[in-house]
């Protein structure tokens, strides 16, 4: 009998009768493992007004006692980590010691949010007017979503409902149809952590699901990461819906290697961040930029060895192998479309990874590491993502060259500078039209206590994730302004003072 994962509503595992499900492939093998349900329109309302239900007792609850359950959370999540690691490699792909790096990344925000009442505190100010003072809350919003995509079926959630939760609101989470058992494991563990039952909910589903979320009068926020054209969508229908949405996109990311740059280091750092998880990371390289004469040849001497001996495989076999499969058949077929148009359209590829069979996973979603060279900004696989292990470099002349190419892409999200040289690299931070910048540094995402997105199509909506503005996002902000007029004051007590 094949799983069936249904939805987390109140406390508990629910079955859905909508009669649809979606199957669930480990990808290194091809083989379904699951079916995942795809939830009802009715289905996703009941789940708003448990959620709603939830809300008032969780709103009043001492900031303290939140943070408590967040941080019993942290503490199960690190007894079951190598668990939950080992469910992310097999439902995504990426090899299990990436699983394990973005299971940490995830548990940084949950740190972060343990110590969230320390930034709902709020503003005071005393005598703003004659005997007048002036304070500000930052009040929680009530039930808010988040739908989030299949390449951090830990992290990307964990961006959002840490902060949501610690500042008193009640969430629903709509994790991708390609990985959910993350979602569901983690709603188990933060009810084991004393989280009450309704306060954070999950449902299975696709745009059926999606839409409701998206209008429904009681939903007050949702929080978005995918691809683009669906972010769009988000934005647009949820906004019109009066809601508060942040809904992060795509990415082209950029690294533009000086001449003056340690190669080696270069090249490592390439490997890592065109490579690592299969591509499959919204703040991957996907383009390399070696600027002036001879650069780019540098580059390609240290490169290519390196990714012809990448190791690619079953992301939990030993010894590990650096990367995994793509998610799934359809993703494989479209990579694999891009090279072959990048090939059409006249980039030269100095590495073919199509094709590729790994021994013992000959159904997996395998396709090896792909090197272009000469590619320009005309091409579709300059201009649009990826999402696979599929390097392409763009050489040009010099650094004004690299920013102009960079600030006119439609993507905005990561971008790194390789140098020596401190003026390129702070000309680079103050110029660049992007959202997080590395300096000799691939892949630039903030910590926890920062906050992560994008700019230009990469982000819609003016909010990032977690860190600050994290919790501006999940807050509502009432300012009170109050006189009292004279009270007791007023005449004299000769009594012992008590309590009245
Ligand atoms: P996706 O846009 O296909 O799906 C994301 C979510 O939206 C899923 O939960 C999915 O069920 C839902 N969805 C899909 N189609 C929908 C529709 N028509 N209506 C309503 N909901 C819909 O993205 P994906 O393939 O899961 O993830 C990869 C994409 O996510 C890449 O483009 C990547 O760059 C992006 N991403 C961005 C960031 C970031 O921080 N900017 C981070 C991670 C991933």
């Amino acid at each position: 009998m094949t799983q069936i994962l249904g939805n987390f509503v109140a406390g508990a595992e629910t079955a859905s009768h909508s009669g649809r499900t979606a199957a669930v492939h480990n990808p290194a093998t091809g083989r379904v493992s699951k079916q995942v349900v795809l939830s009802s329109a009715e289905e996703v309302a009941q789940v708003i007004a448990v959620a709603r239900e939830a809300f008032p007792a969780w709103a009043a609850s001492p900031p303290l006692r939140r943070s408590r359950v967040l941080f019993k959370f942290k503490e199960l999540i690190e007894q079951h980590f190598d668990e939950l690691a080992e469910i992310i490699t097999e439902e995504h792909g990426k090899v299990f010691s990436d699983a394990k790096g973005e299971l940490i990344r995830g548990l940084e925000v949950v740190e972060f949010a343990c110590g969230i009442p320390h930034l709902q505190k709020g503003e005071h100010s005393v005598n703003v007017g004659s005997n007048v003072d002036s304070w500000s809350m930052m009040q929680p919003l009530g039930v808010v979503a988040g739908i989030t995509p299949f390449n951090f079926p830990a992290m990307v959630p964990m961006w959002m409902f840490p902060v949501a939760l610690a500042c008193g609101n009640c969430f629903i989470l709509k994790p991708s149809e390609k990985d959910p058992s993350m979602g569901m494991r983690l709603a188990e563990l933060l009810k084991e952590a004393g989280l009450p039952d309704g306060v954070f909910n999950v449902v299975n589903g696709d745009k059926e699901a999606v839409d409701v979320l998206l209008t429904h009068p009681d939903i007050e926020a949702v929080s978005f990461v995918g691809s683009t054209p669906i972010a769009q969508y988000i934005y647009s229908t949820a906004s019109a819906h009066g809601k508060r949405v942040q809904a992060l996109g795509g990415a082209k990311n950029h690294m533009v290697v000086m001449p003056d740059a340690d190669m080696k280091q270069v090249a490592d750092a390439l490997m890592g961040a065109a490579y690592g998880s299969a591509g499959e990371r919204c703040m991957a390289i996907s383009v390399a930029v070696p600027v002036g004469e001879g650069t780019a040849e540098r580059i390609l001497e240290e490169l290519v060895p390196r990714i012809e001996a990448l190791r690619v495989g079953d992301g939990m076999s030993s010894p590990e192998p650096e990367m995994g499969p793509l998610v799934s058949r359809e993703h494989l077929a479209k990579v694999t479309g891009y090279v072959n148009k990048g090939v059409e359209e006249g980039a030269r590829l100095v590495i073919d990874g199509r094709g590729l069979q790994v021994e013992g996973c000959e159904d997996g979603y395998f396709i090896g590491g792909c090197l272009f060279d000469h590619v320009t900004p005309d091409m579709t696989i300059y201009k649009e993502e990826i999402f696979g292990p599929v390097l392409a470099m763009v050489r040009v002349k010099t650094f004004d060259e690299a920013v102009a190419l960079i600030n006119a892409h439609e993507y905005g999200n990561g971008t790194a500078i390789f140098t020596r040289d401190g003026d390129s690299a702070r000309q680079f931070a103050q110029h660049i039209q992007v959202g997080m910048v590395g300096v000799n540094v691939p892949i630039p995402v903030p910590m926890a206590f920062h906050s992560f997105g994008g700019w230009k199509r990469s982000l819609f909506g003016p909010l990032h994730m977690h860190g600050p503005d994290g919790v501006r996002f999940y807050t509502r902000m009432k300012t009170v302004t109050s006189r009292w007029p004279t009270g007791i004051r007023a005449g004299a007590e000769f009594v012992m003072p008590t309590m009245k």
